[in-house]
């Protein structure tokens, strides 16, 4: 079972060393991760969470998680629990945890305090003339100056003003005229809040520090800059992280043709630990070249300008790299667990065989399915296509049927030494002859290094399995 309060104590623990305040505000960082809970989590918002934790965390600050589950038709069973789950076991552990549904009250008594004040106005269109949340096709609401007195609230955005905050990821300010600024609905007729109205308000509330986005969420900032005046708050810093473009199309990573879930990279065998090392570097950079960082040591060294302003490549080539690195580096028991976790067969192995497969794999493997691709003959008879081999291939295997048959001290270097003999009295190829003793035995061209394997797989199935292929030979032509 995870246990997120364990970890967080543990982790605190450690926080606690380069603790200090943020000196130009003398408040403590706080940040904060705000999903909605609508499925499964993007690689791109593990990113920012990941950017927002380490923030708050370089200063020891706080970290906040809000569940942004205001539009309930969008809500995902389960996704809240989901999300919890993988944020713990990806080490982001949450100081404080905050859910928008239970505090649809602020927000109403927001809503009025706006319209109170003359920011806001009740509007009674029908919502099929708002296009998406808080957006409406007209610039101007129809209702700004009816006075009504119920209805969804909208934002009374002002006449020639300048709307603009420092974007601290893109190092510049960014800034609006007003007047192409919407009047964004704020509350809708049925008492939730949009998007703009809730984040406003708890961002003041929880009193954020930073906040650290996805893109997309630019075109919502001079609306939140003029709720946070009304509301009588001080704007928390802003940052919209750039956009990840896949390597192939150079376009932004796109649910439709490419893997952009965590859940799914986590499933086809990548390490947290990596995929969170690889999301670092997708979009900041440190003063020097390294490269491979734990969560610790991304705590002390994460900085705030080491932000980069150019859109980062999802470059599959490098998370594999990287994945790789991290296997190697895992304790080899730790790797062993892993794999009993992900493959049953496996797992029912004797544990020396499994010990000896694993320590096998651990140095070419990118990531921890290649299991079951690269080690699948260990425990499945495989199912050889003759037409794989090349010339020769009978007298090869005839010749290592002999040679094993003979050894009476199961040692690799015995295996090693003995093949290597006939393979020279015999005149072969060397590469030939192990192609051919490879497909015989895995059914493959590409395997572990094949001795080795044998030496893994035993005495007595290895014949087995040449025998098979020999058998058949003699019937094939
Ligand atoms: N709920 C928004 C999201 O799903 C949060 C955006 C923000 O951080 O302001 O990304």
């Amino acid at each position: 079972m995870l246990n997120a309060k364990n970890l967080n104590a543990k982790f605190n623990l450690k926080m606690i060393e380069y603790r200090y305040m943020n000196e130009a505000t003398n408040s403590i960082i706080r940040t904060r991760f705000a999903p909605s809970p609508t499925g499964f989590l993007h690689i791109g918002s593990l990113r920012t969470a990941l950017y927002a934790f380490l923030l708050a965390k370089h200063e020891s600050g706080d970290f906040l998680l809000r569940i942004e589950d205001t539009d309930k038709k969008r809500e995902v069973e389960g996704a809240e629990d989901a999300l919890k789950e993988i944020l713990t076991k990806f080490g982001l552990i949450w100081d404080e945890f905050y859910k928008q549904s239970e505090r649809l009250e602020k927000y109403l008594k927001a809503a009025q305090k706006l319209v109170e004040e003359g920011h806001a106005f009740y509007c009674q269109c029908k919502p099929k003339n708002a296009k998406v949340e808080g957006f409406s096709n007209v610039l101007r609401d129809p209702c700004r100056d009816k006075s009504l007195k119920s209805g969804a609230v909208k934002l009374r955005v002002p006449e020639n003003q300048t709307l603009s905050y420092f974007d601290f990821v893109h190092k510049k300010e960014i800034s609006w005229k007003s007047d192409t600024v919407y009047d964004a609905t704020l509350l809708k007729s049925d008492g939730y809040p949009t998007y703009h109205l809730a984040v406003a308000v708890d961002d003041l509330d929880m009193k954020i520090t930073h906040i650290l986005r996805g893109h997309d969420w630019l075109p919502s900032t001079p609306i939140h800059l003029l709720v946070f005046e009304y509301l009588g708050g001080k704007a928390p810093k802003i940052g919209h992280l750039t956009d990840i473009l896949s390597s192939e199309t150079g376009k932004k990573l796109s649910k439709r043709r490419d893997s952009v879930f965590v859940e799914q990279f986590v499933n086809d065998g990548y390490l947290e630990e990596a995929l969170l090392n690889f999301v670092l570097l997708l979009g900041w950079a440190p003063k020097d070249n390294k490269e491979l960082f734990t969560l610790d040591e991304m705590v002390k060294v994460f900085d705030i300008n080491g932000f980069q302003e150019a859109n980062p490549r999802f470059f599959m080539d490098k998370l594999n790299w990287m994945n790789g690195q991290y296997i190697r580096n895992l304790p080899m028991e730790d790797l062993n667990s892993k794999f009993q976790m992900t493959n049953a067969k496996f797992k029912a192995l004797d544990n020396k065989k499994q010990l000896e497969i694993t320590k096998l794999l651990q140095e070419r493997m990118v990531k921890l399915t290649d299991l079951n691709t690269l080690a699948k003959f260990f425990w499945e008879k495989p199912d050889v296509d003759i037409s794989l081999f090349g010339e020769n291939y009978k007298k090869h295997l005839e010749v290592a049927n002999e040679v094993v048959n003979n050894i009476d001290e199961w040692k690799l270097e015995v295996l090693n030494e003995k093949l290597m003999e006939r393979i020279k009295s015999e005149g072969f190829k060397v590469g030939d002859f192990f192609m051919s003793l490879r497909i015989a035995i895995t059914g493959m061209k590409f395997t572990p290094p094949i001795n080795d394997s044998i030496i893994i797989l035993g005495k007595e199935e290895t014949i087995e399995r040449l025998t098979s292929v020999i058998t058949r030979s003699k019937t094939t032509k």
